[in-house]
């Protein structure tokens, strides 16, 4: 082939075509693609991503009414997805965070009024848009906390981003899990039963999906209720399942019943363990079921959890959402909790690169910071003390613990979470190359822009990228 019909060839596949709603041009565009292709142009039509190539190859999709965004050498990333965050408290709460602000006036109401919850909600909207965050996940609504104390998790704010979805006013995409008990405290097994009939709120998935149910398996080690295998320090026993009444087989046994109850129903089943005994029934249990499915169950947290039963979450198609930025606050409270060796293999960043295995990170927000920057630095610091080196598959595998993977856990990866043709335009623009400043500096990053289903929803104050419309050509 001359050098000539390989220019035509990479040039000219978009000639005759319906000009584009928006162009991005002149950055360095990585893509997340199974091929990690890394691109300078992508043109986005009725919020869905139409071409991506080099400039020249968009330049035919530029109209008079296509809106131009200059990047000028910028880069660009799928969209953030934060597979756990709390938008509701969050939004609520904002600027307090619980770790790095007060731990005082947690427990006060914040919200009263359907106004409220909407407001919280837009609040968090709009902030995720500026960290560069299009979708999240909602873990754990439900009647349980419908007289709860914050107003925070009642079964009426499904009701609440029902009623923004799809509206101008939702810039992230929302996930949700159903909770039946209280947030970090008893469920029982008849209430999962009796809450499952109530009907959901009906929404355009792309927007607001109810995927499952979370389950309160178990408390945090250094509170010394998280489950474990080995006992707490000053015979502080080994913490037990938070689930039902009664001795510890009736705790195990009403737990059974909730993920075989869930998961015959086709829900996805997101279990808040941390401890290495809760996670290893979680696991159990998925196993007697012949498995996860395509229901893509998963652990929420998992500090203690070991390489066996990473292997074994991987085998029966589970995966794991992780909080790094979490084990930074709270690694010396654990230290003081359980044994040295206990603690010496906590959250084990590094049994978790390999692309088999679902795990992704997330801030639980507002319990600490919904800045994925700070969280993957904090999750690359970690992987240099487990002996990692920080190189670019690395720094690839940590993009997609926040973009291509947690889409998996929303069944969402056919529309989402990578920039490829016939995706979704979600993308935040970048002011640096990830993959120049390393994962441990993405602190420094700073979030330019930020696109939802091919509409600007965030620019940098100063920065002027979409302004350009009209562009002839
Ligand atoms: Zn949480």
């Amino acid at each position: 082939m001359s050098a000539d019909a390989s220019h035509a060839e990479t040039d000219a596949p978009n000639a005759g075509r319906a000009p584009a709603d928006t162009v991005l041009r002149g950055g360095v565009i990585h893509t997340l693609d199974p091929r990690e292709s890394v691109v300078s142009a992508l043109a986005a039509t009725g919020g869905e991503i139409v071409a991506l190539g080099s400039d020249a190859a968009v330049e035919a999709l530029i109209g008079p009414d296509t809106t131009v965004i200059e990047l000028g050498g910028r880069s660009v990333l799928p969209g953030i997805n934060d597979a756990h965050l709390h938008g509701v408290w969050l939004g609520a709460k904002w600027p307090e965070m619980m770790f790095g602000g007060s731990r005082e006036g947690w427990d006060t109401r914040l919200l009263s009024s359907e106004d409220d919850r909407r407001a919280a909600i837009r609040k968090t909207f709009e902030l995720l848009a500026s960290f560069g965050v299009t979708s999240f996940t909602e873990p754990g609504l439900g009647p349980g906390e419908d007289d709860g104390v914050t107003g925070c998790f009642g079964s009426n704010i499904l009701e609440s981003y029902a009623a923004l979805a799809g509206t101008a006013a939702q810039t992230a995409r929302v996930t949700a899990l159903r909770l039946f008990g209280i947030l970090d405290g008893a469920s029982h097994f008849a209430d999962v039963k009796e809450g499952l009939e109530v009907p959901l709120p009906e929404t355009d998935p792309r927007w607001l999906n109810v995927t499952g149910i979370k389950i309160f398996g178990d408390g945090i080690p250094p509170m010394r209720n998280a489950w474990i295998r080995s006992d707490y320090r000053d015979s502080g026993g080994h913490g037990g399942l938070m689930t039902g009444d009664g001795d510890e087989e009736a705790r195990l046994a009403e737990f059974r019943d909730m993920i075989t109850y869930a998961h015959e129903r086709n829900l996805q089943i997101g279990v808040h363990a941390t401890g290495d005994r809760t996670i290893e029934e979680f696991i159990a249990q998925v196993e007697r079921l012949g498995g996860a499915g395509d229901l893509r169950h998963y652990v929420i947290h998992g500090d203690l959890i070991d390489a066996d039963q990473l292997q074994r979450l991987q085998a029966i198609g589970m995966g794991i959402d992780l909080q790094p930025l979490i084990g930074d606050f709270t690694g010396e409270w654990l230290r003081a909790a359980v044994t040295d060796e206990v603690a010496d293999a906590a959250w084990p960043l590094h049994l978790m690169l390999g692309d088999g295995l679902r795990a992704i990170l997330s801030s639980d927000a507002p319990v600490a910071s919904p800045d994925w920057r700070q969280i993957t630095a904090s999750a690359a610091r970690q992987l240099e003390a487990q002996g990692v080196t920080l190189d670019r598959t690395v720094t690839t595998r940590l993009l997609r613990m926040y973009t291509s993977v947690p889409a998996e856990q929303d069944f969402a990866e056919g529309w989402k979470g990578t920039l490829e043709a016939g995706k979704v335009a979600d993308l935040c623009v970048i002011d640096a190359d990830p993959y120049a400043v390393g994962p441990k500096n993405f602190g420094d990053l700073n979030v330019d822009l930020t696109m939802v289903d091919g509409r600007v929803v965030f620019e940098r104050e100063g920065v002027s990228l979409a302004a350009r419309r009209g562009v002839t050509v």
